[in-house]
Order: C-alpha cells, then sequence, then structure tokens
C-alpha cells in the first residue's frame, strides 16, 4: 500500500514537474515559432498548453474536491469515535462508582466475589473486574473469585496512582497483559475508601482494547485509515488499522506540517509527515477523561488512478490529434511554400532554372572559389531566334526555346548545370572546369547542337548560338566581374559572326570599355551640339574646276582624343542606337547649310542600313526639306549595298518615297559589298560610287582598270552616273579618264572641310562653277 502511494505520489509530483517544464518548454516554441511567424504552430502550441492546462486545473481541482471530502469524513468520523469511547469509559466509569457505592453503603464486610460477578457489573464490554486492598493483594477477580495463590498487584501503576493521589479520580491505564487473564487489557480504576476514610484499596474493570475499535477497524471510508485511543502522555491505549500493532507504545513523534482551521476547539485538524509521507489528522479529545481519539488518513488523497489516468490519458490524446494536425498542415503549407520558391526559381517555359536561380548558384560558387579555375560561365545568346520568332509567331518562338533547352541539357554532364535567363538568353555553369580546353570542348558541342536545324510545326528552323565563356578564378572577386567577363566574350563572339565562341580576355575588356566610355562621349557631343559637318567636293574628271555636288561627312571633335573618324564612331553609333538623333543633327544640320548655298549647289548624305531600318529616314529627309524649303532635288542619299541586302518592306518603302520626293540615291562604295546586278535593277538607284579601294589599286593591280571599266559600262547600261572614290594621284585621274570615267572625289580635288574653309576656299572659283543637276 505504502508502495502504491509512493508511486502515484512520485507520479503526480512528478507531473507537477513536467507540467511545468511542458509549459516552459511550449512557451519557448511559441516564442522561436512567432519569431519565424508560423501562425499555424504558434495557434497549435497554444492549444496543446491549453489542453494540458485544462487537464492539470481538473486534477487539481478533483484533489481538492477529494480532500475537502476526507476532511469532512475525518471530522464527523472523529466525533462518532469519540462519542464511542465517551461511552465506553462512562459506561466503565458507572459500573466503578456502583461497584465502590455499594461498597461504601455495606455495613458489614462486603462480599466482593458476590459484586463482581453481578449481572449489572460483568458484562460484554468488561473483560474482568477486580479488587484490590490497600495492601495491594487482590481480594478477588471475576476471573478468580476466590484466589488461593495471594496474587500482589502493588506494583500495579494504577493500584500506585491511587494510593498515592487522595483525590477521587478515573485512572486509565496503559494497554498490559492481565496477570490472572493473559490478554491485553487496559485497566479503567477507581479507589475506595474504608469507613474512617483511609486508603481502602482500587476496584479494577479491565476491557479489552480491542472493543474499542470494533466498529472503525473495517471501515473502508478513508484511505489509508487509522484509529487510535490516546492517552494524554501519548501512550496509545488501542489501535486499527494504521495504528494497529501501536498498543502501548508510545505515539510516535510525527514532524507537524501544518494545521488546518477548524471551527470546534476540541478538534484539531493537522498535516503530519511520518516515514516522508504526510497524513491527515484528527484528533478530538474525549470529554471528561484524559484520553483522544486520533483518526487520520494518507494525504494528499491522489485521484484515484482511474481519473488521474483518464484525465492525462485524454490530454496526450488531444495533444497527438494537435501535433498531427500542426505537422500535417505545416507539411502542407512547407510543399506549398516549396512549390511556390519552385515556381520563383524555374523558368515555366523551358523547365530551367531562371535567372534568379542562376544569381543564386554564381553567388554561391565564387564564395567557395579559392585557387585557380574551378568553373567556367557560359553565357550563350541564340542566333537569328528574333527572326524565327517575328516571322513563325510566339508559338512557334517557344517550342523552339523549349527544344534548345532540351539539345542544351542533352550536351552537358550532369553535374553542369543550364539556366534560361529570359528572351534567348541562356547560361551555363560547368563545374570541375579547370583549364578554358575543358569549357572549349563544351561550347563547341553546344554550338554545334543548335546550328543542327529545328524541325517545329513542320518548319525547318536554322538557328545558331554565340557563346562568351568566362573561367572563374580568385582573382575573380565578385559574381558581378565574372558574369561581366563572360558577357564580353559574348559580345566578342556576336561581333566574330556568330555560332561560336569566345574567351574572355583583358585586352578586349579594355578595348569594350573604351568603346562604353566613348558611347556615352558620344551622346553628350550629340546633345551638347559638339558635332560638325565637312564637306568633300566632287568634281568632273574632264574639268576638275566644275563642282557637281558636295559629300557631307560627319566629324567628332574629341575633347580629350581629338578629331574621330566616322569609320569609327558611327558602328558604335549604330549599335548603340544613337544613329537616329546622329543622323537626324545630321541632315537637319546639311538642310539650314544648303539653304543659305546657292540653288545650284548639291549635297550627298550618308545614311546607313540600320538608320533605314531602326527609322524613317524618308520621313525625316521629307521633313527636313520642307521646314528648311529646299529642294529635294539638290540632295542626295548615299546608301550601300548592305542597305539593299535584306529584301525589306520598309527600307524599300522608304527608298520609293525619296524618289518620290526627287531626291536621288547613289550606291556608295560599289564592288566592296555583294555587288549583285540584282540591286541595280530592283531598286531606283540614280548613281554608283566607285569604291575607293579600286581606285587606289589603278596602275599596281592590272585588274583594277577592267572592273572600273566594267562598273562604268553597267552604269551607262542602266542608265546611272558613276563617280570615283578616293582620287589622289593625277594618274588615277587620267587613267579613270581615259576608262570613261565623268566625275570623281578625292584628296586631289579636295579633303572634307568644315563648312566656313570649303565656301571660302572656293569663293574665288565660285564665279566658274557650275552645278550640273
Ligand atoms: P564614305 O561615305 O565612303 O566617305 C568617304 C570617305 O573617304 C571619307 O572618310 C573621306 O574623308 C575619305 N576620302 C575622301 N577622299 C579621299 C582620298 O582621296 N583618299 C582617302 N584615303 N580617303 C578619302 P570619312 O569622312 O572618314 O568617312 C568615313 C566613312 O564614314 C564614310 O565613308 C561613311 O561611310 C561614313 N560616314 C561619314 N559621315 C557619315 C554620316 O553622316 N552618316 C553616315 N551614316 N555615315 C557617315
Ligand atoms: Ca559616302
Ligand atoms: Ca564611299
Amino acid at each position: 500500500m505504502i508502495i502504491f502511494q509512493l508511486s502515484k505520489s512520485a507520479i503526480v509530483r512528478g507531473l507537477n514537474v513536467k507540467i511545468g517544464s511542458l509549459n516552459a518548454t511550449l512557451s519557448r516554441l511559441v516564442k522561436a515559432s512567432t519569431k519565424n511567424g508560423n501562425p499555424v504552430i504558434v495557434l497549435g502550441f497554444i492549444i496543446i498548453a491549453m489542453i494540458w492546462t485544462v487537464a492539470h486545473v481538473q486534477i487539481e481541482s478533483s484533489n481538492e474536491t477529494k480532500f475537502n471530502d476526507a476532511v469532512s469524513d475525518i471530522t464527523n468520523l472523529s466525533l462518532l469515535f469519540e462519542q464511542d469511547v465517551l461511552r465506553t469509559a462512562t459506561d466503565l466509569d458507572r459500573t466503578l462508582k456502583y461497584l465502590r457505592r455499594m461498597q461504601e453503603r455495606s455495613t458489614t464486610k462486603v462480599d466482593w466475589p458476590a459484586l463482581v460477578t453481578e449481572e449489572f457489573t460483568a458484562n460484554a464490554r468488561t473483560a474482568q473486574i477486580a479488587v484490590i486492598d490497600a495492601n495491594g493483594m487482590m481480594i478477588t477477580s471475576s476471573a478468580d473469585l476466590y484466589p488461593k495463590v495471594p496474587v500482589d498487584l502493588s506494583d500495579r501503576e494504577h493500584f500506585r496512582f491511587h494510593r498515592d493521589h487522595p483525590d477521587d479520580l478515573l485512572h486509565i491505564s496503559k494497554p498490559v497483559i492481565g496477570r490472572a487473564s493473559g490478554k491485553w487489557s487496559i485497566q479503567f480504576t477507581r479507589r475506595f475508601t474504608q469507613p474512617d476514610g483511609s486508603f481502602g484499596g482500587v476496584i479494577v474493570i479491565s476491557l479489552d482494547p480491542s472493543r474499542f475499535m470494533t466498529s472503525y477497524a473495517k471501515l473502508k471510508a478513508l484511505h489509508e485509515p487509522g484509529f487510535a485511543v490516546v492517552r494524554n502522555d501519548d501512550v496509545i491505549l488501542a489501535g486499527a488499522g494504521y495504528y494497529a500493532g501501536s498498543m502501548g507504545k508510545s505515539r510516535t513523534e510525527e514532524a507537524h506540517v501544518s494545521s488546518i482551521a477548524t471551527k470546534l476547539q476540541e478538534l484539531q485538524l493537522s498535516r503530519k509527515i511520518k516515514d516522508g509521507f504526510a497524513r491527515l489528522c484528527a484528533e478530538r479529545s474525549v470529554t471528561g477523561t484524559d484520553l483522544t481519539v486520533l483518526i487520520s488518513s494518507g494525504y494528499p488523497i491522489p485521484l484515484g488512478w482511474s481519473l488521474w489516468h483518464s484525465y492525462y490519458g485524454y490530454a496526450a490524446l488531444l495533444s497527438l490529434i494537435a501535433i498531427i494536425t500542426i505537422v500535417r498542415s505545416t507539411r502542407r503549407q512547407r510543399q506549398f511554400v516549396r512549390h511556390i520558391t519552385k515556381l520563383a526559381h524555374v523558368d515555366t517555359l523551358t523547365g530551367l532554372p531562371n535567372r534568379l536561380s542562376f544569381q543564386n548558384m554564381i553567388d554561391d560558387s565564387m564564395r567557395s572559389v579559392v585557387g585557380l579555375a574551378e568553373f567556367s560561365l557560359h553565357l550563350i545568346d541564340l542566333d537569328n531566334f528574333k527572326t524565327v520568332n517575328d516571322t513563325f509567331g510566339h508559338p512557334i518562338g517557344d517550342e523552339l526555346l523549349r527544344e534548345v533547352a532540351a539539345r542544351m541539357a542533352q550536351s552537358v554532364r550532369s553535374t553542369d548545370h543550364v539556366f534560361r535567363l529570359g528572351g534567348d538568353e541562356f547560361a551555363l555553369i560547368q563545374t570541375d572546369c579547370t583549364a578554358p580546353m575543358q569549357a572549349e570542348i563544351v561550347a563547341r558541342r553546344l554550338c554545334s547542337a543548335i546550328a543542327e536545324p529545328f524541325m517545329i510545326s513542320g518548319h525547318p528552323l536554322h538557328i545558331g548560338a554565340s557563346i562568351g565563356i568566362a573561367l572563374a578564378d580568385a582573382a575573380t572577386k565578385e559574381p558581378s566581374s565574372l558574369l561581366k567577363a563572360a558577357d564580353i566574350a559574348l559580345y566578342l563572339a556576336k561581333a566574330e559572326g556568330r555560332g561560336t565562341y569566345r574567351f574572355h580576355n583583358d585586352t578586349l575588356a579594355l578595348r569594350l570599355e573604351t568603346r562604353q566610355r566613348l558611347e556615352i562621349d558620344l551622346r553628350t557631343a550629340i546633345e551638347t551640339n559638339s558635332l560638325e559637318v565637312h564637306y568633300q567636293p566632287k568634281v568632273l574628271l574632264a574639268d576638275p574646276q566644275v563642282i557637281v555636288g558636295y559629300e557631307a561627312l560627319l566629324r567628332w571633335r574629341h575633347p580629350e582624343r581629338g578629331m574621330i573618324s566616322p569609320a569609327e564612331f558611327i558602328p558604335l553609333a549604330e549599335e548603340s542606337g544613337l544613329i537616329v538623333p546622329l543622323s537626324e543633327w545630321m541632315i537637319r544640320e546639311v538642310c539650314a547649310e544648303f539653304r543659305n548655298r546657292p540653288e545650284q549647289e548639291c549635297v550627298a548624305v550618308n545614311c546607313s542600313a540600320i538608320q533605314f531600318r531602326s527609322s524613317n529616314v524618308a520621313a525625316l529627309v521629307a521633313n527636313c526639306v520642307s521646314e528648311f524649303e529646299l529642294d529635294p532635288g539638290r540632295l542626295e542619299v548615299e546608301i550601300t549595298e548592305s542597305t539593299l541586302m535584306r529584301d525589306d518592306a520598309s527600307t524599300m518603302a522608304q527608298l520609293l518615297h525619296l524618289r518620290t520626293l526627287g531626291v536621288r540615291l547613289s550606291l556608295d562604295d560599289f564592288g566592296t559589298g555583294f555587288s549583285s546586278l540584282s540591286y541595280l535593277e530592283t531598286y531606283p538607284i540614280d548613281c554608283i560610287k566607285i569604291d575607293r579601294s579600286f581606285v587606289a589599286k589603278l596602275g599596281i593591280e592590272p585588274r583594277a582598270a577592267p572592273i572600273i571599266r566594267a562598273i562604268i559600262a553597267l552604269g551607262s547600261e542602266l542608265n546611272m552616273t558613276t563617280i570615283a572614290e578616293g582620287v589622289e594621284t593625277t594618274e588615277q585621274a587620267e587613267c579613270l579618264l581615259a576608262l570613261g570615267c565623268t566625275m570623281a572625289q578625292g584628296y586631289l580635288y579636295g579633303r572634307p572641310k568644315s563648312a566656313s574653309e570649303t565656301w571660302s576656299d572656293r569663293a574665288s572659283s565660285r564665279a566658274d562653277a557650275v552645278c550640273a543637276a
């Protein structure tokens, strides 16, 4: 029983500690999850904490109810017990007093044997009645009415008490083993006197101590109950239950823990500790005696195991359900987040990792680079993709991108990573790439894989890939530097004809940087109006004094680099898109200049193929001639074969528009491009300009003269004038004249000069000048 109590109370105590630490842990978890911002977990933990708090409170309140019940049980029982003990003691005392009265009233010698066997005196409660004389010798006993052997009881505690105390008191002895009966008994005694008032002896009634307990020993109302009758000197007279076996012993010291408030004075409720266990005790003094009744029960009265079990069992079950719910919903939440994150990192069209993934991987990979090259970065740009997309539409373009992505993925190892950065831009991170050779093998494989025709929706599509490669080593400190390096290499690959790969190198980087700076400067130059137009005369070969027109040529006087050739900055302007504002400025400038020139003077402006593609040259010219009220017939536009090469409807429309306006067209640098005769037939060309390279070879290369002759013949056949460019010597001039060329332009006749220089030089000969219409 004690072991059971130990285990249960230990569990209850342990559980209280666990609930405390559980709540602390929960609050820590709640704090952590609040920080992480997961409301499901926060709510879950709050619910679990509430479940356990409710279970705990429920158990506590049940315990309190049980305890209060026990207090009230023990209080009531103690009253009954006290009444019972009181009745027994009063009964016995009444018998004692009766016997004494009989003795006192008797005039003759009292007949003690008769008295002690009387029906009134010897009843069920009494074990034995005896009478002792003044010397302590037993006169009679209900068990031995006429003792043959004298029985000396003068040593007995009760005898000595009455002999020494003249007061008439009821004395109750400790339990002793009866000399006559041989059984445990408690002696209830009173003294009697002789007629002369001297001490006459003691009347003794022995009581079987178990008689006190008959009604209570088997009581099950309390938990581990104990019943005892205690004399005021703490000797236990009778005990049952918890106090069974304590009879005759002094009431063992119990550590007093606390008293429990009671209204009744005669009742004392307290908590006491014995052998490490607390007990609830009720003590009640038996009125008119020096006896106390004591009832105790185990404390705290623990909740019935089943109840305890069920409360915490339910709490555990509910917590389990809550935990399962939390786990399931957080798992679902995590899956959702993973899905969203995946979407954010994946290109939905091709299924390849996207730019964000690429950026993350580059950052991570760069952090781990410590020595020489460890991985390489390939930036891949598709050639011709825009054309496919424009021609066949976006669905075909999308399908093509998917196919390209698949081919790329097939062309690399599983440890390499292909990304789609957007549009037709892809990237490859080639891991374990320590030498350019390794990167080259992969780049070549990629180029040829993409160069293979694609068959999409029945269309055979031809594209290509330009690849810029940069190797990441410890010297490349930032991911952005690596990207820039690969970007420069890609630029080079594209510039070198596309469909190929190039590595990054520092010289190239420097060149590119210079270019970029130049581009910024050019933009500033256009905005600040710091460009100039120079004019070079075109003359009649037969009479070079006759100027047939001028060619307007752009000049840029750079604040640091001095004069920069248009051959250098025009391609730059074309690539950056600056060609549009540049040509507009140029044409307006020329028109403004020639509005003030004599009506017979003509001027030619150069317009590149890109200008026609990126803006509407014809509309611009139309606007300018009307704004400056210039006769369009005085204006000539020089185009190159590259303008005609693209069979472009818009360019064609612009050329026709120019012709309709009355602007003349000349084909510049003739002979250097494809020199396809079909252009001359298709397009409304007025004049062919024989390229400088042929003129320069006159007299040096034998084939130069026949070529020039052929061009001149072709021109006259098609009703076009021909003009030779770059004439520097009189020999060349004579040769050209002999070949049938009519007009020329070159340093021999005049270098390109600013407007003011051109016309002050010519002022003297202006009178002779005749402008050929
Ligand atoms: P281009 O149209 O063939 O212009 C003639 C170029 O030959 C000019 O060079 C001129 O200075 C040069 N030149 C003229 N005579 C001789 C000569 O006897 N010997 C030598 N060696 N060169 C001679 P420039 O001005 O440097 O222009 C170069 C190119 O820049 C032009 O070639 C033209 O294609 C382009 N360009 C110039 N201005 C413009 C412009 O306003 N718009 C466009 N789109 N291109 C322009
Ligand atoms: Ca030209
Ligand atoms: Ca030219």
